[in-house]
């Protein structure tokens, strides 16, 4: 059926890459019914400012609002929240709603974003917590209000990085256990990830490499007291988050038929199957531009994704355009803006071409068979922009290095 004023878009996830693609059909001039399905009671919201200035008590609920609520209204799109779609059902085109209902769909935008891995050790302690929803972050908020001050924090990435500089900033004594020898080492090389690594020392953070956490250990109220590592110490805590990844929230399409290998495994224009796009954390979609699926956790992507998901929809399979991003992040960490364009990897060459290391703020690009493949800012939030044009031109490392140095 075409997606003409009779039909219903019904969109699973009410965050970012739903949002982005709900609004987007109504701006693409969509006039069927929208409906978005959201699992969490809240009216969509944004998630960045939950490890920032949420967690730091500088931002209520109001700020971080995807959108004023009016705005859904305005646009004639049906939010149902605090309703979990349980199931996809793809040759008769229903989604399926935990509770039993069916609703029909023409076609459908797949967002359900992803959900943080635990640590089975936290099992029925209080104090342990994962950041995903605002409800985290709150609950973490009122833990520190509440008293506590020594804060392990499991996982040196992004989130767990964040976090640990947020409750620092707060007056806790902040620990930051990594497994890893290196952190971001995975992400970010060696040379990078040992800079992230340093700026959590320098601001008073202790920062334990290559070590595990082994038990979590609460008092007899169940209330967290201690966390043992490897090698034998332990740390005293009364709070602990775990940020020790993602995994993409698919669990519940496990029956659909579609592709799940992880995340929802889509084609360059970001189809699932006919009728139905994928947007978002939980997209493994074919990157024309590197030549495989790639599956990316960050804002502008899930942004970005869901106005191309919609928009392609509309036009039906064969006839979108490819989702060929140059992916962008950026993450604020003791008042240092970190920024990363392009597909950098741990073994790509890293040369530093504005600021330097000793003045603590830089722009690193990275190359790879003699081709441009990311670029890193740390500190410098006006300058990395200036690369992006760079790696959309699939420029070679020896042109980027000549556009630094500004001949
Ligand atoms: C604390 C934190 C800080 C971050 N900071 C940054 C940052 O600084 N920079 C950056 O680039 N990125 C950051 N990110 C990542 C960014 O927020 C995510 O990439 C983005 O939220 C992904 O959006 P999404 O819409 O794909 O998925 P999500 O935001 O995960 O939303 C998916 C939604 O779908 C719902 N859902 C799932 N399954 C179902 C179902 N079956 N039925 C109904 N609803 C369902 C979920 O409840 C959820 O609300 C941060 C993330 C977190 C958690």
């Amino acid at each position: 059926m075409s997606l003409d004023q009779n039909s219903r878009i019904v969109v699973v996830g009410a965050s970012l890459a739903g949002t982005r693609a709900a609004e987007e059909l109504r701006r693409a001039g969509y006039t069927g019914d929208v409906v978005v399905i959201g699992a969490e009671a809240h009216a969509p919201y944004d998630r960045p400012p939950l490890s920032k200035q949420f967690l730091a008590g500088s931002w209520g609920r109001e700020r971080i609002e995807l959108r004023p609520a009016p705005r859904w209204t305005e646009l004639g799109i049906e939010l149902r929240l605090g309703e979990r779609a349980r199931g996809v059902d793809v040759a008769a085109r229903r989604v399926a709603m935990e509770g039993g209902e069916l609703i029909g769909f023409d076609g459908l935008v797949l967002a359900p974003g992803a959900t943080p891995r635990k640590l089975d050790l936290a099992a029925g302690l209080s104090g342990v917590f994962e950041l995903r929803t605002v409800d985290d972050a709150e609950a973490i908020v009122a833990r520190m209000e509440a008293g506590a001050t020594r804060v392990v924090v499991v996982g040196a990435g992004f989130i767990g990085s964040e976090v640990a500089a947020t409750c620092r900033a707060r007056g806790a004594e902040v620990t930051v256990v990594e497994v890893l020898d290196v952190p971001l080492a995975r992400v970010l090389g060696e040379q990078m990830g040992g800079i992230c690594g340093d700026l959590h020392r320098r601001n008073g953070v202790e920062l334990l490499v290559g070590t595990r956490v082994e038990n979590l250990e609460g008092d007899a109220s169940g209330e967290i007291r201690r966390v043992v590592l490897s090698g034998g110490r332990s740390l005293d805590a009364d709070l602990v988050v775990v940020g020790v990844g993602v995994v993409p929230e698919t669990g519940w399409l496990a029956d659909s038929g579609l592709e799940i290998s992880d995340g929802l495994v889509a084609d360059a224009e970001l189809f699932v199957a006919d009728g139905i796009v994928v947007a978002g954390d939980a997209a493994r979609w074919l990157d024309l531009g590197q030549g495989e699926h790639v599956r990316i956790e960050h804002w502008t992507n899930a942004a970005e994704q869901g106005v191309v998901a919609a928009r392609n929809l509309l036009a039906g399979r064969g006839r979108g355009e490819p989702y060929v991003p140059v992916p962008y992040f950026w993450s604020d960490q003791y008042g240092v803006k970190i920024q990363v364009l392009g597909y950098p990897r741990p073994s790509d060459d890293v040369e530093i071409v504005e600021g330097s290391l000793e003045e603590g703020r830089f722009v690193a690009l990275y190359g790879r068979a003699g081709l441009m493949s990311a670029a890193l800012g740390f500190g410098m939030p006006g300058r990395l922009m200036a690369y992006r044009k760079l790696l959309e031109e699939r420029a070679s490392m020896h042109e980027a290095m000549m556009h630094a140095r500004g001949s």
